[in-house]
């Protein structure tokens, strides 16, 4: 180290600096901004809270094991950065990630938003190689839509290549050894030459984007943007795992009224009127639970009674769709197996082989519909019934489907008046998509827990792991169709052996 910016004052700091706002490009990341600056000045981050941190933490005697977010700007003193680097950096950060989320943002029901930074956001640093070797990083690299560079095309890079360390995407002195460098001394920035470096750091134009999808995304017409808005995201999955999550959200757009399918995309639309249909049941009890009939209970009271009816509905129409799913699954992947499920729930002590589609199968509904025990399904019992006063969801489940639930019910001042078919449609379609998927996964497990002789005690918890990416579109018009897509194969095929198989074919050829 030459210098400290901290032996200066103030004013000669200014004036002293190494600095050129005219290096900084649209779209170029904080972190980014912040390692030229220190590479510039040979500073640390550590100088950089001295310079442009607020009063406390300008105060502050040891900043260096301290980390600073960079999203939300906290603890920075934003008057002093725009002064001391020429750029608004609150609102320049602001606004590009205001224009990144645009279409994806959302409230709910109590107006907080729906997701929070790191549902869009890697915490950890994702990187182009060729960008960085020139010193460049933009916060497009952080967008969990983007998975390739835009101006690149090529795929992104989340760990050092040297060491395969990630570096957290804040401001701090604890991950790097110099600005762009890791702590085992990879330089991700490889100037030509020292003294020259700034030549290379020229502002790139938005024009350089490479990718059409990235451009069509940062580029939507006002009806393609409302068209997205009505897009409902669940948080519960993780964006970062699939790998074309934005040329998905692209294709719903190239979607219009066909319901064209092919091995990618998959879409199921309700009817066009379905949030005007009213069934009889519903529509008796609207009549009937009103003062008119009970004049003695106040209108909350009288919502009870109504939700108590409207639950109960809510609840018998998700139970008969896993019941479904399985009635499809033993027509089916099942439908060579239907004595060893039969096997299997008729004699669960057999000290027989197990066949580990029968296994997957049983308790997959056991827990996905609440029996009381595995030999109860498809034999004497039915799925346990709920009496409670609110909405109770697949257990599994719960939080996917209570937080849809929030949402469908967020701009609707009385969800028991709204319409139940629109409403069952949604939750329908959602529970046979997780239900498959729960399919899957007791399916994928199975054979090992048939190997050590136990039975599950729940459905595996790396529950939403493989589910193929999916999203339900609400749209705000009233006259238009409920949409669901995903993308990807539903059920999995899987190439488990059937112990009993074998012997049927061993028997046959002898
Ligand atoms: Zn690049
Ligand atoms: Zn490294
Ligand atoms: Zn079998």
């Amino acid at each position: 180290m030459v210098f400290r910016l901290l032996t200066e004052t103030d004013n000669e700091v200014t004036e002293k600096l190494c600095w050129n706002d005219q290096w900084i490009s649209p779209y170029e990341s904080a972190w980014g901004i912040f390692e030229k600056f220190k590479y510039a000045n040979n500073a640390n981050s550590r100088d950089i809270m001295s310079l442009f941190g607020d009063e406390k933490v300008r105060n502050q005697k040891n900043k260096s094991k301290s980390k600073y977010d960079l999203l939300n700007f906290m603890k920075f003193d934003l008057n002093l950065i725009r002064d001391g680097l020429g750029i608004d950096f609150y609102h320049k950060n602001k606004i590009e990630i205001a224009h990144m989320l645009g279409p994806l943002t959302k409230k709910s029901y109590k107006n907080e938003p729906i997701y929070d930074y790191s549902f869009f956001f890697r915490d950890t640093i994702a990187y182009c190689p060729t960008c960085m070797e020139n010193g460049f990083h933009s916060i497009f690299f952080q967008f969990k839509l983007i998975k390739k560079c835009p101006y690149h095309d090529i795929l992104l890079l989340k760990e050092c290549p040297a060491c395969f360390a990630k570096i957290p995407y804040e401001l701090s002195d604890l991950n790097t050894l110099e600005p762009f460098q890791c702590k085992c001394e990879y330089r991700f920035f490889k100037p030509q030459s020292k003294l020259l470096f700034s030549n290379e750091w020229v502002s790139s134009n938005l024009d350089r984007i490479t990718c059409n999808n990235v451009n069509k995304y940062l580029n939507l017409t006002t009806g393609d943007m409302l068209r997205l808005k009505d897009m409902y995201l669940f948080k519960e999955i993780e964006l970062d795992a699939y790998p074309n999550v934005l040329e998905n959200i692209i294709s719903i757009l190239d979607f219009k009224d066909s319901q064209v399918e092919d091995n990618a995309h998959f879409i199921v639309t309700s009817a066009p009127n379905v949030k005007k249909i009213r069934g009889e049941k519903e529509k008796y009890e609207i009549q009937k639970y009103t003062k008119v009939n009970f004049p003695g209970i106040n209108e909350e009271a009288i919502r009870k009674l109504r939700f108590h009816e409207f639950q109960k509905e809510i609840y018998q129409s998700y139970t008969a769709t896993i019941t479904g799913v399985a009635g499809q699954l033993r027509k089916t992947l099942l439908s060579k197996h239907r004595t060893c499920i039969n096997r299997l729930i008729k004699n669960p002590n057999d000290k027989m082989q197990i066949c580990p589609y029968a296994f997957a199968y049983v308790f997959w509904r056991e827990y996905s519909q609440n029996f009381s025990n595995h030999t109860s399904v498809d034999n004497y019992g039915s799925p346990k019934r709920l009496v409670k006063n609110h909405i109770e969801f697949p257990q599994f489940d719960v939080e996917v489907m209570q937080n849809l639930y929030e949402f469908l019910g967020s701009d609707i001042e009385d969800i028991t008046l709204e319409s139940r078919a629109a409403l069952k449609w949604f939750l329908n379609r959602v529970i046979s998509h997780l239900s498959i998927n729960h399919f899957n996964n007791m399916l994928s497990a199975s054979q090992s827990y048939i190997d050590r002789r136990k039975f599950p005690s729940t459905l595996p918890y790396t529950k939403y792991d493989k589910i193929p990416f999916f999203v339900a579109i609400r749209p705000k018009d009233r006259n238009k169709p409920l949409e669901f897509h995903w993308w990807g194969q539903q059920l999995i095929i899987s190439n488990l052996n059937c112990p009993f198989n074998t012997v049927k074919s061993k028997r046959a050829q002898s």
